[in-house]
Protein backbone atom coordinates (compact mmCIF):
# COMPACT_ATOMS: atom_id res chain seq x y z
CA UNK A 1 0.00 0.00 0.00
CA UNK A 2 1.20 3.48 -1.00
CA UNK A 3 1.89 6.36 1.76
CA UNK A 4 -1.22 8.67 1.26
CA UNK A 5 -0.70 12.03 2.70
CA UNK A 6 -3.56 14.33 4.19
CA UNK A 7 -3.97 18.12 3.45
CA UNK A 8 -2.84 18.70 6.67
CA UNK A 9 0.22 16.28 6.67
CA UNK A 10 3.17 18.76 6.94
CA UNK A 11 1.65 20.19 10.63
CA UNK A 12 0.52 16.46 12.20
CA UNK A 13 3.16 16.06 14.76
CA UNK A 14 3.87 12.70 15.93
CA UNK A 15 2.68 11.41 19.35
CA UNK A 16 3.08 8.19 19.76
CA UNK A 17 7.23 7.61 18.81
CA UNK A 18 9.16 4.16 19.03
CA UNK A 19 13.17 4.13 18.79
CA UNK A 20 15.08 0.85 17.98
CA UNK A 21 18.14 0.28 19.93
CA UNK A 22 18.12 1.75 23.45
CA UNK A 23 22.28 1.92 22.88
CA UNK A 24 24.41 5.38 22.71
CA UNK A 25 21.49 7.08 20.11
CA UNK A 26 19.03 5.81 20.90
CA UNK A 27 18.72 6.19 24.60
CA UNK A 28 19.34 9.60 23.98
CA UNK A 29 16.89 9.99 20.64
CA UNK A 30 14.10 8.67 22.61
CA UNK A 31 14.72 11.15 25.44
CA UNK A 32 14.41 13.87 23.19
CA UNK A 33 11.45 12.69 22.06
CA UNK A 34 9.88 12.01 25.42
CA UNK A 35 10.67 15.24 26.95
CA UNK A 36 8.82 17.46 23.65
CA UNK A 37 5.77 15.42 24.97
CA UNK A 38 5.57 12.31 22.92
CA UNK A 39 4.39 9.16 24.29
CA UNK A 40 8.12 7.33 23.88
CA UNK A 41 9.36 3.74 23.92
CA UNK A 42 12.55 2.65 23.19
CA UNK A 43 12.57 -1.22 21.82
CA UNK A 44 15.95 -3.45 22.09
CA UNK A 45 16.25 -7.26 21.71
CA UNK A 46 16.95 -8.25 25.21
CA UNK A 47 15.28 -6.42 28.56
CA UNK A 48 18.80 -5.69 30.02
CA UNK A 49 19.85 -3.45 27.21
CA UNK A 50 16.14 -1.63 27.50
CA UNK A 51 16.97 -1.36 31.10
CA UNK A 52 20.25 0.40 30.89
CA UNK A 53 18.36 2.67 28.21
CA UNK A 54 15.66 3.46 30.68
CA UNK A 55 18.55 3.81 33.36
CA UNK A 56 20.87 6.49 31.32
CA UNK A 57 17.71 8.86 30.31
CA UNK A 58 17.04 8.91 33.85
CA UNK A 59 21.10 9.60 34.95
CA UNK A 60 20.86 12.22 32.16
CA UNK A 61 17.55 14.36 33.81
CA UNK A 62 19.04 13.42 37.00
CA UNK A 63 22.06 15.68 35.98
CA UNK A 64 19.93 18.29 33.98
CA UNK A 65 18.15 18.92 37.02
CA UNK A 66 21.42 19.24 39.26
CA UNK A 67 22.50 21.67 37.09
CA UNK A 68 19.30 23.83 36.98
CA UNK A 69 18.70 22.99 32.90
CA UNK A 70 15.62 20.79 33.89
CA UNK A 71 13.09 21.54 36.08
CA UNK A 72 12.11 18.96 38.55
CA UNK A 73 8.91 18.50 37.57
CA UNK A 74 9.68 17.62 33.64
CA UNK A 75 12.20 15.09 34.71
CA UNK A 76 9.15 13.47 36.01
CA UNK A 77 6.79 14.15 32.96
CA UNK A 78 9.45 13.11 30.51
CA UNK A 79 9.87 9.57 32.68
CA UNK A 80 6.07 9.13 33.07
CA UNK A 81 5.94 9.19 28.58
CA UNK A 82 8.88 6.94 28.48
CA UNK A 83 8.29 3.04 28.36
CA UNK A 84 11.03 0.14 27.19
CA UNK A 85 10.12 -3.32 26.13
CA UNK A 86 11.61 -5.68 24.14
CA UNK A 87 8.72 -7.01 22.06
CA UNK A 88 8.50 -5.51 18.95
CA UNK A 89 5.17 -5.70 18.41
CA UNK A 90 4.37 -3.94 21.51
CA UNK A 91 6.39 -1.25 21.24
CA UNK A 92 5.96 -0.31 17.27
CA UNK A 93 1.73 -1.19 17.73
CA UNK A 94 0.26 2.46 17.37
CA UNK A 95 3.36 4.33 16.87
CA UNK A 96 3.09 7.56 14.03
CA UNK A 97 7.03 7.87 13.88
CA UNK A 98 9.85 5.47 14.61
CA UNK A 99 13.28 5.80 14.36
CA UNK A 100 16.28 2.77 14.25
CA UNK A 101 19.28 3.39 16.13
CA UNK A 102 20.59 -0.06 15.39
CA UNK A 103 24.15 -1.02 14.79
CA UNK A 104 25.30 0.54 11.24
CA UNK A 105 24.22 -2.69 8.90
CA UNK A 106 23.22 -2.11 6.40
CA UNK A 107 21.20 -5.65 6.28
CA UNK A 108 19.90 -5.47 9.69
CA UNK A 109 18.43 -2.12 9.30
CA UNK A 110 16.61 -3.27 6.43
CA UNK A 111 15.16 -6.42 8.14
CA UNK A 112 14.23 -4.63 11.41
CA UNK A 113 12.16 -2.19 9.36
CA UNK A 114 10.43 -5.04 7.27
CA UNK A 115 9.14 -6.36 10.44
CA UNK A 116 8.14 -2.90 11.72
CA UNK A 117 6.46 -1.96 8.19
CA UNK A 118 4.10 -4.96 8.44
CA UNK A 119 3.50 -4.30 12.66
CA UNK A 120 2.89 -0.31 12.10
CA UNK A 121 1.02 -0.17 9.05
CA UNK A 122 1.52 2.06 5.77
CA UNK A 123 0.96 5.80 7.60
CA UNK A 124 3.83 5.07 10.20
CA UNK A 125 6.52 7.11 9.73
CA UNK A 126 10.25 6.01 9.47
CA UNK A 127 13.11 7.38 10.34
CA UNK A 128 16.79 5.97 10.07
CA UNK A 129 19.67 7.43 12.16
CA UNK A 130 22.63 5.43 9.98
CA UNK A 131 25.52 7.73 10.03
CA UNK A 132 26.94 6.47 6.60
CA UNK A 133 24.82 4.13 5.01
CA UNK A 134 22.37 5.21 1.76
CA UNK A 135 18.71 5.81 2.99
CA UNK A 136 17.60 4.97 -0.24
CA UNK A 137 19.17 1.31 0.42
CA UNK A 138 17.86 0.96 3.58
CA UNK A 139 14.35 2.04 2.48
CA UNK A 140 14.10 -0.57 -0.89
CA UNK A 141 11.99 -3.22 -0.33
CA UNK A 142 10.04 -1.64 2.05
CA UNK A 143 5.99 -1.08 1.88
CA UNK A 144 5.69 2.76 1.23
CA UNK A 145 9.11 3.33 0.68
CA UNK A 146 8.40 7.27 0.70
CA UNK A 147 7.86 7.32 4.49
CA UNK A 148 11.45 6.71 5.04
CA UNK A 149 14.01 9.03 6.07
CA UNK A 150 17.14 9.85 7.46
CA UNK A 151 17.15 11.12 10.55
CA UNK A 152 20.50 11.27 11.75
CA UNK A 153 21.23 12.91 15.81
CA UNK A 154 24.62 13.57 17.21
CA UNK A 155 26.56 12.36 20.18
CA UNK A 156 25.02 13.32 23.12
CA UNK A 157 21.68 13.85 21.37
CA UNK A 158 19.87 15.29 24.31
CA UNK A 159 23.12 18.45 24.12
CA UNK A 160 23.80 18.63 20.17
CA UNK A 161 21.37 20.45 18.56
CA UNK A 162 21.71 19.53 15.49
CA UNK A 163 19.57 16.86 13.20
CA UNK A 164 20.79 16.21 10.03
CA UNK A 165 17.57 14.76 7.52
CA UNK A 166 18.79 12.47 4.84
CA UNK A 167 16.53 12.66 1.83
CA UNK A 168 16.27 9.87 -0.67
CA UNK A 169 15.00 10.39 -3.95
CA UNK A 170 11.80 8.57 -2.85
CA UNK A 171 11.46 10.36 0.20
CA UNK A 172 7.63 12.02 -0.06
CA UNK A 173 8.06 16.40 0.80
CA UNK A 174 4.92 15.48 3.34
CA UNK A 175 7.21 13.20 5.39
CA UNK A 176 10.15 15.81 5.31
CA UNK A 177 7.99 18.40 6.54
CA UNK A 178 6.40 16.59 8.88
CA UNK A 179 9.64 15.37 10.22
CA UNK A 180 11.38 19.04 10.22
CA UNK A 181 8.37 20.26 12.40
CA UNK A 182 8.76 17.20 14.81
CA UNK A 183 12.53 17.90 14.84
CA UNK A 184 11.67 21.67 15.72
CA UNK A 185 9.84 20.84 18.25
CA UNK A 186 12.17 18.20 19.92
CA UNK A 187 14.67 21.63 20.29
CA UNK A 188 16.85 20.87 16.99
CA UNK A 189 18.00 22.30 14.31
CA UNK A 190 17.41 20.59 11.19
CA UNK A 191 19.54 20.68 8.09
CA UNK A 192 18.16 18.74 4.59
CA UNK A 193 20.69 16.72 2.79
CA UNK A 194 20.37 14.55 -0.57
CA UNK A 195 20.96 11.40 0.18
CA UNK A 196 24.84 11.03 -0.90
CA UNK A 197 27.66 8.50 0.93
CA UNK A 198 28.48 10.59 4.23
CA UNK A 199 25.70 13.19 3.55
CA UNK A 200 26.93 16.61 5.17
CA UNK A 201 28.31 15.92 8.26
CA UNK A 202 30.42 12.68 7.85
CA UNK A 203 31.76 13.61 4.95
CA UNK A 204 33.24 16.96 6.25
CA UNK A 205 34.13 16.05 9.38
CA UNK A 206 36.09 12.78 8.29
CA UNK A 207 38.10 15.21 5.67
CA UNK A 208 39.53 16.79 8.27
CA UNK A 209 40.15 13.94 10.63
CA UNK A 210 41.70 11.87 8.47
CA UNK A 211 43.87 15.07 7.48
CA UNK A 212 45.12 15.74 11.15
CA UNK A 213 45.95 12.17 11.15
CA UNK A 214 47.94 12.18 7.65
CA UNK A 215 49.62 15.04 10.17
CA UNK A 216 50.54 13.11 13.19
CA UNK A 217 51.95 10.51 10.43
CA UNK A 218 54.12 12.90 8.87
CA UNK A 219 55.40 14.20 12.31
CA UNK A 220 53.89 17.58 11.50
CA UNK A 221 52.99 18.08 15.41
CA UNK A 222 52.13 15.78 18.39
CA UNK A 223 48.25 14.95 18.43
CA UNK A 224 47.98 17.87 21.29
CA UNK A 225 49.83 20.80 18.90
CA UNK A 226 47.33 19.89 16.14
CA UNK A 227 44.10 19.83 18.49
CA UNK A 228 45.16 23.21 19.73
CA UNK A 229 45.61 24.66 16.41
CA UNK A 230 42.12 23.77 15.64
CA UNK A 231 39.70 24.66 18.71
CA UNK A 232 42.33 28.25 19.21
CA UNK A 233 42.85 29.12 15.71
CA UNK A 234 39.75 28.21 14.35
CA UNK A 235 37.27 28.32 17.31
CA UNK A 236 36.64 24.29 16.86
CA UNK A 237 35.26 22.84 20.26
CA UNK A 238 36.94 20.31 19.66
CA UNK A 239 40.18 19.06 17.84
CA UNK A 240 39.58 16.48 14.96
CA UNK A 241 42.16 14.11 17.05
CA UNK A 242 40.13 13.75 20.15
CA UNK A 243 36.87 13.82 18.40
CA UNK A 244 38.64 10.57 16.29
CA UNK A 245 39.10 8.98 19.85
CA UNK A 246 35.11 9.75 21.08
CA UNK A 247 33.45 8.48 17.84
CA UNK A 248 36.18 5.73 17.41
CA UNK A 249 38.85 5.20 15.33
CA UNK A 250 37.30 1.64 13.98
CA UNK A 251 33.98 3.76 13.02
CA UNK A 252 35.70 6.44 11.57
CA UNK A 253 38.02 4.03 9.56
CA UNK A 254 35.29 1.54 8.43
CA UNK A 255 33.10 5.39 6.72
CA UNK A 256 36.52 6.38 5.47
CA UNK A 257 36.54 3.03 3.41
CA UNK A 258 32.96 3.73 2.74
CA UNK A 259 33.47 6.86 1.07
CA UNK A 260 36.67 5.95 -0.65
CA UNK A 261 34.56 3.37 -2.49
CA UNK A 262 31.32 5.70 -3.37
CA UNK A 263 32.35 8.78 -3.92
CA UNK A 264 33.65 9.56 -7.44
CA UNK A 265 36.14 12.10 -6.44
CA UNK A 266 36.71 9.83 -3.21
CA UNK A 267 40.58 9.38 -3.30
CA UNK A 268 41.29 11.78 -0.54
CA UNK A 269 39.09 9.66 1.66
CA UNK A 270 41.74 6.66 1.45
CA UNK A 271 42.49 5.97 5.51
CA UNK A 272 45.83 6.66 6.32
CA UNK A 273 47.90 4.01 6.80
CA UNK A 274 48.33 5.03 10.93
CA UNK A 275 44.75 5.03 11.28
CA UNK A 276 44.46 1.37 10.17
CA UNK A 277 47.45 0.17 12.14
CA UNK A 278 45.80 1.56 15.25
CA UNK A 279 42.59 -0.09 15.04
CA UNK A 280 44.52 -3.39 13.75
CA UNK A 281 46.35 -2.91 17.39
CA UNK A 282 43.26 -2.30 19.42
CA UNK A 283 43.61 1.73 19.74
CA UNK A 284 40.04 2.57 19.11
CA UNK A 285 39.63 5.68 21.31
CA UNK A 286 37.85 6.34 24.49
CA UNK A 287 35.93 3.05 24.05
CA UNK A 288 39.32 1.06 24.31
CA UNK A 289 41.19 2.94 26.47
CA UNK A 290 43.55 4.16 23.71
CA UNK A 291 43.79 6.49 20.88
CA UNK A 292 45.46 9.20 19.99
CA UNK A 293 44.80 9.67 23.57
CA UNK A 294 45.03 8.05 26.91
CA UNK A 295 41.60 7.43 28.39
CA UNK A 296 40.98 6.36 31.75
P1 LIG B 1 25.10 1.11 20.07
O1 LIG B 1 25.88 -0.12 19.81
O2 LIG B 1 25.45 1.96 21.23
O3 LIG B 1 23.54 0.71 20.23
C1 LIG B 1 22.88 -0.12 19.34
C2 LIG B 1 21.78 -0.84 20.10
O4 LIG B 1 21.00 -1.56 19.15
C3 LIG B 1 22.30 -1.85 21.12
O5 LIG B 1 21.70 -1.60 22.38
C4 LIG B 1 21.87 -3.19 20.56
O6 LIG B 1 21.52 -4.16 21.54
C5 LIG B 1 20.65 -2.79 19.76
N1 LIG B 1 20.28 -3.74 18.72
C6 LIG B 1 21.03 -4.60 18.01
N2 LIG B 1 20.26 -5.32 17.18
C7 LIG B 1 18.99 -4.88 17.37
C8 LIG B 1 17.73 -5.24 16.80
N3 LIG B 1 17.61 -6.17 15.87
N4 LIG B 1 16.63 -4.61 17.28
C9 LIG B 1 16.73 -3.65 18.22
N5 LIG B 1 17.88 -3.29 18.79
C10 LIG B 1 18.99 -3.90 18.36
O7 LIG B 1 25.13 1.93 18.70
P2 LIG B 1 24.95 3.50 18.51
O8 LIG B 1 26.26 4.18 18.67
O9 LIG B 1 23.78 3.95 19.31
O10 LIG B 1 24.63 3.57 16.95
C11 LIG B 1 23.35 3.28 16.46
C12 LIG B 1 23.22 3.90 15.07
O11 LIG B 1 23.41 5.31 15.16
C13 LIG B 1 24.23 3.39 14.05
O12 LIG B 1 23.63 3.34 12.79
C14 LIG B 1 25.31 4.48 14.08
O13 LIG B 1 26.05 4.54 12.87
C15 LIG B 1 24.46 5.71 14.27
N6 LIG B 1 25.12 6.88 14.87
C16 LIG B 1 25.98 6.73 15.91
C17 LIG B 1 26.58 7.88 16.48
C18 LIG B 1 27.51 7.77 17.66
O14 LIG B 1 28.20 8.76 17.97
N7 LIG B 1 27.55 6.64 18.37
C19 LIG B 1 26.28 9.15 15.97
C20 LIG B 1 25.36 9.26 14.90
C21 LIG B 1 24.79 8.12 14.35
Amino acid sequence: MRYTPRMSDSSESFDVVTVLGAGTMGHGIAQVCAAAGAQTRMYDIDDAFVRTGLERVAKNLQKGVDRGKVSEDDRVATLTRLTGTANLEEAVTGATLVIEAVPEKLELKRELLGKVAAIAGPRAVLGTNTSSLSVADIASGLEAPERVIGTHFFNPVHIMKLLELIVAPQTSPEVVARVTAFGEKIGKECITVRDSPGFATSRLGLVIGLEAIRMVEQKVASPEDIDKAMTLGYGFPMGPLKLTDLVGLDVRLHIAEYLAEKLEDGAHFQPPQLLRDMVAAGKLGKKSGRGFYEWD
